[in-house]
């Protein structure tokens, strides 16, 4: 296996990525091929198996990031007089509004602060209190904090109320527990390039098969329509345009080393263990997380910045890029922070070789305490 000189990506994605997933893109293959034809056919049946949808469910791929997914989903399931109610605490929540403004579909925003899980007691008061609501939206690990937010209990209220539920997925898909089973949803979006381990270039829904046979026309674009990808994919098995065939090859390979790994509860195990190691060790630098650990996604962890004037982030970001290892700036509205991932093909090792860096970065910089300021504090508290 050659060596890479490739930094560690602790960050959302694109993550670091095992040799193999790579070397599966080493060939050529026409989009019409039989080996493509049975392997994009294997792909979507393991995607729907990993939430165990195999009798309800039917798994659309699309090309593109994740956010083409969710917008090919939302303007394919929500009818064009329909409306959404989005929980948001996070700016995945709040893209889908953005979504919504733009393709034309009414919705409304229940919101929480960024470092506070969605409110499932203010989701049953609002499905009582507004009939035209047809659909839920809901995102399981707001990656903007890496808050998780209780998913089974908002799934519950939205089906007592028969409505809808949409979930954004793209940040906890084959790591986060999610079963089509306890977990009623009409449609769960997510990527290659995440918790899957494979490279990026497309997305994915896993839909009711119902509610998209009934979703013919409702779509506000061509290349965006849910439907018209699977109709066509099931009539000759093929893309109905150039399919990403290399990320697809990709795919299929990180999958096979998601099933040899033990599949969902066994990638929790490793990135919750990776996480647990990077707290830790924060914690003994002076960091402070932002969210409480029950609030904690084993996914992407928030630390507020220090106080301490010694530390720039640009400056500790660029330090550690030379070490070998990318973390991310912070996103949240209310809180100076920056944030590290802990997804991706990587081990306890690689967590540990970060800690390093981050300590040695701290002493090259002068930085003597990572307390963050006292104030000003988060919403919440
Ligand atoms: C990554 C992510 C997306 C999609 O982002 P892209 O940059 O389009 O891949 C959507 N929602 C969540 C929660 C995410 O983490």
């Amino acid at each position: 296996m050659p060596e890479f000189q490739d930094p560690v990506l602790l960050t959302p994605g694109p993550l670091t990525t095992s040799y193999q997933t790579k070397a599966a893109m080493l060939h050529d293959w026409g989009s019409r091929d039989g080996e493509f034809v049975t392997m994009n056919a294997r792909v979507r049946r393991r995607l729907l198996g990993i939430v165990h949808a195999e009798e309800t469910h039917v798994c659309v791929p699309i090309q593109g990031s994740g956010t083409f997914a969710v917008e090919a989903t939302l303007g394919t399931l929500i009818p064009r007089d329909g409306k959404a109610l989005i929980l948001v605490n996070g700016a995945y929540g709040h893209r889908m509004a953005k979504i919504l403004s733009v393709i034309g579909r009414d919705h409304a925003i229940l919101e929480t602060p960024e470092d506070v899980a969605n409110d499932v007691a203010a989701l049953d008061a609002a499905l009582s209190g507004d009939s035209a609501i047809t659909h839920v939206l809901a995102v399981q690990c707001e990656t903007t904090s890496g808050i998780l937010n209780p998913i089974e209990a908002i799934a519950q209220t939205v089906a007592r109320h028969g409505r809808k539920l949409l979930i954004d997925a793209m940040s906890a898909f084959g790591a986060l527990p999610l079963d089509a089973a306890d977990v009623p949803f009409e449609a769960v979006m997510a990527s290659s390039n995440k918790c899957l381990e494979g490279v990026p270039g497309l997305g994915f829904a896993i839909v009711e098969r119902t509610a998209l046979e009934a979703a013919a026309g409702n779509a506000h674009s061509l290349a965006l329509d849910l439907h018209g990808q699977w109709t066509a994919m099931e009539g000759n098995g093929q893309w109905r345009f150039t399919p990403p065939t290399h990320v697809l090859f990709a795919l299929d390979k990180a999958l096979d080393q998601f099933e040899a790994e033990g599949g969902q509860p066994f990638r929790h195990a490793r990135y919750a263990e990776n996480c647990r190691i990077l707290i830790e060790g924060m914690r003994a630098l002076g960091f402070n997380p932002l969210l409480s650990p029950e609030l904690q996604a084993p996914i992407i962890i928030t630390f507020h910045i220090p106080q301490d004037p010694a530390f720039v982030f640009p400056n500790f970001y660029d330090r550690l890029r030379t070490k070998g290892y990318v973390i991310y700036p912070g996103k949240l509205t209310v809180a100076d922070s920056f944030r590290i991932g802990c997804i991706g093909n990587l081990s306890s090792d690689a967590i540990r070789g970060a800690l390093r860096a981050i300590d040695d970065t701290l002493r090259d910089m002068g930085v003597r305490r990572c307390a963050p300021a006292p104030v000003p504090q988060m919403a919440s508290s």
